[in-house]
């Protein structure tokens, strides 16, 4: 079977909230599913490596966040391309702490809901949190992002600790020699009527909020 059969999997746009060990963090996954209505459960996958991983953890608490196709893209790249361990990535997205000390996202999300950690299962990469629903909105608001939407109509990638990662197209497949990429988010741009070198210099990436000079050519 090739890979790319897998790619007909269908997932939407979350955001993790995690209490840490010194501030609150935020982390982007796409896979979150409910797997039992009485009572509600979901499941969630996670990277080993993120810090996020650690902190749920230590808490065995975490909070989602489902994103709109209103929230912005700059929301994404705030919380999805760097770690918490290093930085305040909730420092310019609007949020809500929840008395747990577990942050919600409030841009332009459809809802949220605070899960308790009662089961997990292992593999050699990702974790499969299981969490039982403590809390969450009253009503959902918007139209949830799917990760399709996030493809194809923000252009945005994934990072490589994301269970569906995909690696960037080689060179010589489909390049046109016009498109140019982010080199933190993978956000690509390409647009024929105004070609990257004509933007503004004060122009940035629509995802991740670099400048210019942190693209190169495809
Ligand atoms: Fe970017």
């Amino acid at each position: 079977m090739k890979d790319e059969v897998l790619f007909s999997l269908s997932y939407g746009m979350y955001a993790i909230g995690v209490k840490g060990e010194t501030r609150p963090s935020a982390c982007i996954v796409n896979t979150v599913f409910q797997v039992t209505n009485k009572p509600n459960r979901i499941a969630l996958s996670m990277n080993h490596n993120n810090y996020s991983h650690e902190c749920i953890e230590k808490t065995g608490l975490f909070t989602v966040s489902v994103l709109s196709e209103d929230t912005p893209g700059t929301v994404i790249g705030a919380l999805g391309f760097t770690s918490g361990r290093d930085a305040d990535k909730l420092a310019n997205v609007r949020h809500r702490v929840l008395a747990e000390g577990v942050p919600v996202i409030k841009e332009n999300t459809c809802c949220w809901f605070l899960c308790r950690v009662v089961s997990r299962a292992d593999t050699d990469t990702h974790t499969i949190f299981i969490g039982e629903i403590l809390a969450g909105s009253d009503k959902s608001r918007g139209v949830p992002m799917t990760y399709d939407y996030y493809h194809k109509v923000i252009k945005g990638s994934a990072p490589v600790n994301a269970p569906t990662y995909r690696p960037a197209p080689r060179q010589d497949e489909g390049n046109d020699g016009g498109a140019w990429v982010c080199t933190v988010c993978g956000y690509l741009y390409n647009d024929p009527d105004v070609p990257f070198e004509e933007l503004p210099a004060d122009w940035v990436c629509p995802i991740c909020g670099m400048p210019k000079s942190a693209f190169k050519r495809k």
